[in-house]
């Protein structure tokens, strides 16, 4: 079954929930349980919408018992595919590619960044957070090197001007990297590169997940123009 990307939304926000109530059950000592009208509080919706949204994932907990905060937040890490660390790569390491790099978000669990790669001369050489920006022509050979040393690179963020950015996408998928965080404005077109055989949107194997905060402005300026109803799910 496929999972509506609300539902994801809104888990992802229980399991941070989650995460917050052990870190602070673990400074008391005590591990806790939660019920699912305690985590609908903290995430502003209902009892029925944390049912339902972790229903996607799997079957937690007793009915009527709540559920123990580490056991849910285990189980739903490994339903979303994150109690292991990915390995991460950004392409284009202008603005945008080194703020990113500096975020030390990206340097813990789950996401780790391990190559930083650009065209420009003076770029290249430069470290950034201990790691060394390398020409955008050994990012293939990097992600197969990384592969045999079992340390397989997932996940791309594509960092880099809008006119470059198929190119550049097109290059992470050849090198077998299988999804792509995509902030140009660019929409990433790549079924003709893996072959006609549909399968998923943006070809077998690859997703694309765009991230634009301008657009976010402009659905807020909208809104603002025309009111969104009450407790509408503005994502
Ligand atoms: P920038 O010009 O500062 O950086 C782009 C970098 O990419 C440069 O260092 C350039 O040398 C490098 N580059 C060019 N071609 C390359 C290639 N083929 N391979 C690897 N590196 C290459 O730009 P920026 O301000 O950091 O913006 C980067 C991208 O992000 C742009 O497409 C911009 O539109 C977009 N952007 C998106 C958002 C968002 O919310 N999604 C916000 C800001 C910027």
């Amino acid at each position: 079954t496929s999972v509506p990307t609300a539902a994801l939304r809104r888990v992802l926000t229980y399991l941070r929930i989650l995460e917050d109530l052990e870190a602070q059950e673990r400074e008391l000592g005590e591990p806790g349980s939660v019920s699912s009208s305690e985590l609908a509080q903290r995430a502003g919706v209902t009892p029925f919408q944390v049912r339902k949204d972790l229903a996607y994932f799997g079957r937690f907990g007793k009915r009527g018992m709540g559920y123990s905060v580490p056991l849910l937040r285990r189980e739903l890490q490994h339903a979303l595919g994150l109690q292991r660390s990915s390995n991460v790569v950004i392409v284009g390491m202008g603005r945008l590619g080194q703020a990113i790099a500096n975020y030390p978000g990206l340097g813990e669990e789950p996401f780790q960044c391990v190559g930083l790669f650009d065209v420009d001369p003076a770029l290249l050489g430069r470290e950034v957070r201990g790691l060394t920006i390398q020409p955008i022509g050994a990012l293939p050979e990097f992600v197969a090197r990384q592969a045999r040393a079992a340390s397989r690179v997932d996940l791309g963020i594509l960092t880099v001007p809008a006119e470059q950015a198929q190119e550049a996408a097109e290059l992470l998928v050849r090198s077998g990297v299988r999804g792509i965080l995509n902030f140009t404005p660019v929409v990433i077109q790549l079924q003709g590169l893996l072959g006609d055989s549909g399968e998923a949107e943006e070809g077998p194997g690859v997703v694309v997940e765009n991230v634009d905060f301008l657009a976010g402005m402009k659905r807020l300026a909208f809104y603002l123009l025309s009111p969104p109803p009450e407790g509408a799910d503005l994502e």
